[in-house]
């Protein structure tokens, strides 16, 4: 079986006092057997990243970052390099996610450029994919979960699959408080093992952890991470919550 993965997306919010706080308050409610059976990450904004490094140091929560540039270094203004994130501490990039590509505009091929140099730079990616609702309603989003992955995958050494993980993340979902069914979360699932595996082997497939992302809460988390097929979650709004963030994690743990 392969261990679930709750990981927390802050997005824009928080300065860093608040960041400091939150991550405290995350701290206090981890018990060590929760961290024995699941992977906790918590990634917060750029300026943040150092501040939570050392607050989470030997915890063993694990730090992610929200993006990064698909540049190793250069003349990129305000951007942020694989081995800046690696400086401040973390261990994950997230790449791809749904508001990146709508308001930054990211295409796949750009998602590829950047986990190719989180990869060489030797973080872990959570590679996000999903379809709108658009896409959904004109019965294409197989194609495009599946294009999604595919580019995003591109050029991958196959040993590096093992830092990979893919969240799911209907973009209809995210922050509506609107959720895939768990059947619908299942099917993309494994439309999506089914595309590494022939993009790589059976045994890169197997390895690779798939989260749900999208409304996830701790009312839903339960009947989400249960259903088949997912291997944790990416959470949003309620990451912001240590009670309820802390509460999935548990839940995820009493699946394992
Ligand atoms: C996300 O930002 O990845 C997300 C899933 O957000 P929310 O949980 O708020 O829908």
């Amino acid at each position: 079986m392969r261990r679930k993965l709750i990981a927390g997306n802050w997005k824009m919010n928080l300065g860093l006092n608040e960041s400091g706080v939150l991550t405290r308050k995350i701290l206090g409610k981890v018990n060590p057997g929760l961290l024995k059976k699941t992977d906790i990450l918590i990634c917060p904004p750029f300026v943040s990243l150092a501040l939570v490094s050392g607050i989470i140091k030997d915890s063993g929560i694990k730090l992610g970052a929200q993006n990064l540039h698909y540049e190793k270094d250069g003349a990129y203004t305000g951007e942020i390099s694989a081995s800046m994130l690696k400086s401040a501490g973390c261990e994950y990039v997230i790449v791809g996610h749904s508001e990146r590509r709508k308001y930054f505009h990211e295409t796949n091929n750009l998602v590829n450029k950047k986990v190719l140099q989180a990869l060489s730079n030797d973080l872990k990616v959570i590679v996000c994919v999903g379809e709108t609702l658009q896409e959904r309603e004109d019965d294409i989003f197989e194609s495009i979960i599946t294009e999604q992955t595919e580019v995003a995958l591109k050029d991958i050494p196959s040993e590096k699959m093992i830092d990979i993980v893919i969240a799911y993340e209907p973009v209809w979902a995210i922050g509506t408080g609107l959720n895939a069914a768990p059947e619908q979360v299942s099917h993309i699932h494994a439309l999506i093992g089914n595309t590494a595996e022939d993009i790589f082997d059976k045994n890169a497939a197997d390895n690779l952890r798939i989260l749900y992302g999208g409304s996830v809460n701790k009312d839903n988390a339960k009947e989400i991470l249960s259903a088949c097929g997912v291997d944790g979650a990416l959470i949003g709004g309620a990451s912001l919550k240590p009670d309820d963030f802390i509460f999935i994690a548990e839940q995820a743990s009493d699946i394992n």
